[in-house]
């Protein structure tokens, strides 16, 4: 890392709000002014919406992230996680990929580390269940699915079969919705390349604790999804739970009894627990504890947006909603645009000049639920327009194709779906991409010593 005698901007975290905030600054800030550090484990922020997508193989995940490195050009990018900080001294502690841990002093804070993944101890869930917030699982839950198809095709055993062509979702929000829905119409499609597995052989089982689906896009939407997704056979348990699922037998609330060889987790997320680490004031649920310029409160050089952070929601507020319960929800549309006005308020702290406030009311929302399937329901107003089936999937895709950030992402996106609509789907699974070096092992590893051959036996004596 630079050491400059610049004051230093340090952004915890790269994902939406710190690619956004630190692109924001440097556009903002006078040449030299300060000095950028985004720091984050990955190199790359990830568009969380296009997950499932990318689960389903309609966009190559190289297209679903953006290269820290070559978008926030002119910041210090650091790949490493941030573990403490000190708030007296104004030091952080950085664990880098490698090496040893080191600590980095900063003028000026933005705490960007988003969510993670929220889980209960639910036996069994830890070794079986895998979550979407990232690439790395689109990409595993892909090859995963595929490779079921390949087991059940290659025996006639029908245990064995039903255990992998069985599939369980936990959790009936954005990410669960789109990601059943996205997986299953990829996973029946691929049904016509097998001798041995038919569409009908597959079950895919979607489980919430709440009382509807996709609460997002309000009830009549939310409502219209699920049925949707029981008409393409997709069985939907609400109001309960999974009790356990000990080595891929799922054990539901409700009593019902499955056996899964695949269970995702989209059971809703968390502010990032790191935070608990960093000398913050915190909110009942974990969030850092923001006003609405969204400034920390009661530190005036330290800054926080997006998932991690509770922001006071002052449309909601202006509608009528108590001031207790009107938060911004964790979603893009809020860390996005909180990101900006985040960065403009940072270049004026530096500054000495006014903070802006954050105020957004809800444009709507869509999802998509597989190839020309979704739900949108946009606000206009006063006005609430609902669309579904082909129409709202077109709004999914032109939104976030819209969204994506960067002119080449967006193009790489746009003609990931072109080929789409001419090429035939991939179903090709890579599961061996999560051990790429295993046969070249076997072929490497020293032969075994050959089996000391036979004495001859002696001559018997006539
Ligand atoms: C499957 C899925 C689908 C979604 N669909 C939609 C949708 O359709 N519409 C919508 O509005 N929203 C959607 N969302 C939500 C949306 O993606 C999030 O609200 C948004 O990404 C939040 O941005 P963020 O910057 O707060 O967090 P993130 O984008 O998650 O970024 C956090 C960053 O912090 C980094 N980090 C974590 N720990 C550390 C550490 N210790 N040190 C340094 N860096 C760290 C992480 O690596 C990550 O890069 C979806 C989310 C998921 C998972």
């Amino acid at each position: 890392m630079s050491t400059t005698e610049r004051p230093r901007i340090l952004i915890v975290g790269g994902g939406y709000v710190g690619l956004y905030a630190a692109r924001r600054i440097l556009k903002k800030m006078r040449y030299a002014e300060a000095t950028v550090t985004v720091v984050d484990p990955r190199s790359y922020m990830t568009y969380q919406p296009f997950l499932p997508e990318a689960a389903a193989g309609s966009i190559s995940p190289r297209h679903v992230v953006v290269p820290l490195r070559r978008v926030v050009r002119g910041a210090e990018v650091l790949t490493g996680r941030v573990t403490t900080i000190d708030q007296d001294r104004k030091v952080a502690t950085i664990a880098p990929l490698v090496g040893e841990a080191y600590e980095l002093p900063f003028d000026y804070l933005v705490i960007s580390m988003g969510a993670v993944s929220r889980t209960f101890p639910i036996p069994g869930l830890a070794e079986q269940g895998i979550g979407m917030k990232g690439i790395e699982e689109a990409i595993g839950l892909r090859n995963h699915v595929l490779e079921q198809l390949d087991k059940a095709d290659s025996t006639t055993d029908e245990e064995v079969r039903r255990k992998a062509l069985t599939f369980v979702f936990v959790g009936g929000g954005f990410a669960g919705a789109e990601t059943i829905g996205e997986v299953e119409d990829m996973a029946r499609d691929a049904a016509k390349y097998y001798t041995n597995v038919s569409r009908e052989d597959m079950r895919f089982v979607l489980v919430d604790a709440a009382d509807k689906i996709l609460p997002e896009v309000g009830p009549k939407l939310g409502q219209y999804g699920k049925e949707h997704l029981e008409s393409r056979g997709i069985e939907i348990y609400l109001e309960t739970s999974m009790d356990s699922c000990v080595d891929g037998h799922v054990v539901l609330k409700n009593g019902l009894e499955v056996d899964s060889n695949t269970i995702v987790w989209t059971a809703g997320v968390k502010p990032n627990p790191a935070l608990a680490r960093f000398g913050l004031p915190l909110g009942p649920r974990g969030h850092v504890d923001c006003n609405e310029k969204l400034q920390v409160n009661g530190m005036d050089y330290v800054w926080a947006a997006g998932d991690n952070a509770q922001v006071p929601d002052l449309a909601a507020m202006k509608a009528g909603v108590p001031a207790e319960r009107a938060w911004c929800p964790p979603n893009a549309q809020h860390a996005l645009r909180q990101a900006k006005i985040l960065g403009d308020n940072v270049v004026s702290g530096m500054r000495g000049f006014p903070q802006k406030e954050y105020s957004h009311a809800n444009k709507g929302a869509v999802a998509g639920l597989g190839l020309h399937k979704g739900v949108a329901m946009i606000v206009m107003g006063k006005f609430k327009i609902k669309l579904k089936g082909r129409l709202a999937w077109y709004m999914h895709r032109g939104y976030h194709g819209m969204a994506m950030p960067t002119f080449n992402r967006k193009i790489r996106v746009f003609a990931d779906w072109t080929l789409g609509m001419f090429l035939k789907r991939e179903v090709v699974s890579l599961g061996a991409m999560e051990t790429p070096r295993e046969e070249f092992y076997e072929a490497a590893k020293p032969a075994p010593a050959p089996a000391a051959a036979k004495a001859p036996e002696k001559a018997k004596a006539s």
